[in-house]
């Protein structure tokens, strides 16, 4: 199994990208630590994973918190021993033009989805460090941190930064052994979309995606499995677009 004994962290692990991911690394072998502010849905998956011969614990954590994050980190250490993986996964969505995003808006969704992803960098980082792992940090970024779209400002932003910050960290940590990649999906069927398709950039993304339809998240999730197994040590400070061609160029015309 491609993730045999490896101790892997999941923030956002409750659901849609992250759940299919934890139950993904676990069948491969990994134990799993399942990160979320929703408790009722990570504590179900922890279990479910249990009760399948798999190996996870739920950690309620709020990864727009840095002191939620360092103690999901030792909580991983005391459990298992050390963290081997960081998937930090973690995202919301807030749907709404430019001019109606409000300041708010924007912190709100910057908060967790850049700043969230930049503590779980930072507290895996230098638990690694403290141990001597060499481990792998996995960014869940986007096609829209590449290409722009109406409609979800501090999302663009975001997403924006935690490519940068992949390609950052992968130098800063690359003398420690640590890993830093990023996946881009493309249109993913999970709960956020949901937002997108009240937006009305649902059929959007479809169109944009090469199968025209929406990638379903044990999709992404054979990615990002590839990225934290041994087999994806070539890659590093790289995001693989996981998109179904959304990101290409292309040209109706013939
Ligand atoms: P989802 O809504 O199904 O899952 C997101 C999970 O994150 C939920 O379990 C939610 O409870 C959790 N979460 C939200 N705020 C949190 C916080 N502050 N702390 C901890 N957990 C929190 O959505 P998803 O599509 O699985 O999203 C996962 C990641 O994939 C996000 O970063 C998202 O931006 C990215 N992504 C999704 C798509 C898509 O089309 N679905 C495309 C590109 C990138």
């Amino acid at each position: 199994m491609i993730l045999d004994n490896k101790v892997a962290v999941i923030t956002g692990g409750a659901d849609g990208i992250g759940r299919a991911t934890a139950l993904h690394f676990s069948s491969n072998g990994a134990k799993v630590v399942i990160a979320d502010v929703n408790e009722e849905k990570g504590s179900a998956l922890a279990e479910e994973i249990g009760s399948a011969g798999g190996e996870a614990v739920f950690k309620r954590t709020d990864v727009s918190q840095f002191e939620d994050v360092e103690a999901l980190v030792d909580y991983t250490v005391d459990t298992y021993g050390t963290i081997d993986v960081m998937f930090n996964n973690a995202g919301i969505g807030v749907n709404k033009n430019f001019l109606e995003h409000s300041i708010e808006d924007y912190h709100k969704v910057v908060d967790v989805n850049q700043h969230g992803v930049y503590y779980g960098m930072l507290a895996a980082a230098r638990k690694m460090k403290e141990l001597g792992v060499e481990g792998v940090i996995i960014n869940n970024a986007s096609v829209f941190g590449f290409v722009g779209t109406l409609g979800v400002t501090g999302y663009q932003a975001a997403k924006g930064a935690v490519v940068t910050l992949t390609k950052h960290g992968a130098l800063e940590l690359a003398p420690y052994g640590i890993r830093v990649v990023g996946v881009g999906p493309g249109g993913v069927n999970t709960d956020i979309v949901e937002g997108y398709r009240k937006a009305g950039l649902l059929e959007y993304m479809e169109s944009q995606q090469l199968r025209r339809k929406m990638i379903e998240p044990e999709e992404i999730a054979n990615v990002v499995g590839f990225l934290a197994s041994d087999a994806g040590n070539v890659m590093n400070g790289t995001i693989v677009m996981a998109d179904d061609g959304f990101t290409t160029f292309k040209s109706d015309i013939r």
